[in-house]
């Protein structure tokens, strides 16, 4: 993730909802110690530091992209936030902007149903 939006967005949000597949089985709990030990906005927050940049105009998609831009747990975060808040979101997480968010959101509840139904299948559960 870049915080840049491509061309294609349907493209792009399938991308980025496969890209969180592998976060499917992790629990809401690990999510949460993950991100709220290793967040590069957690890590600003518990220092009290202010970037350089806290003060510019910026869009949202601008600011996904400085504040999340080398954070470690981007993926964890966007994931978290799916779960928690999803079409509901407001400001930045997981290097995308609200907006963002609330797009990518069916794109990756769909995808995590048809694997659900999948599992399910696999597990000997019926379908
Ligand atoms: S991805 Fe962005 S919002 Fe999420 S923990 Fe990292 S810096 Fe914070």
């Amino acid at each position: 993730m870049n915080g840049h939006m491509p061309v294609d967005p349907e493209e792009y949000f399938t991308q980025v909802a496969a890209g969180l597949d592998g976060l499917a089985l992790v629990p809401d709990e690990v999510l949460w110690e993950i991100v709220t030990r290793d967040g590069a906005c957690m890590q600003l927050y518990r220092l009290d530091l202010e970037p350089e940049w806290a003060r510019d105009e910026l869009t949202d998609r601008e600011l996904a992209a400085r504040i999340c831009a080398h954070c470690p747990v981007q993926w964890e975060c966007l994931e978290l936030q799916l779960r928690t808040s999803g079409e509901h979101t407001l400001g930045v997480w997981g290097a995308l902007s609200a907006e963002d968010v609330r797009a990518l959101h069916p794109v990756w509840q769909s995808r995590r149903q048809s694997q659900g139904r999948r599992r399910g299948g696999q597990d000997g559960g019926q379908e």
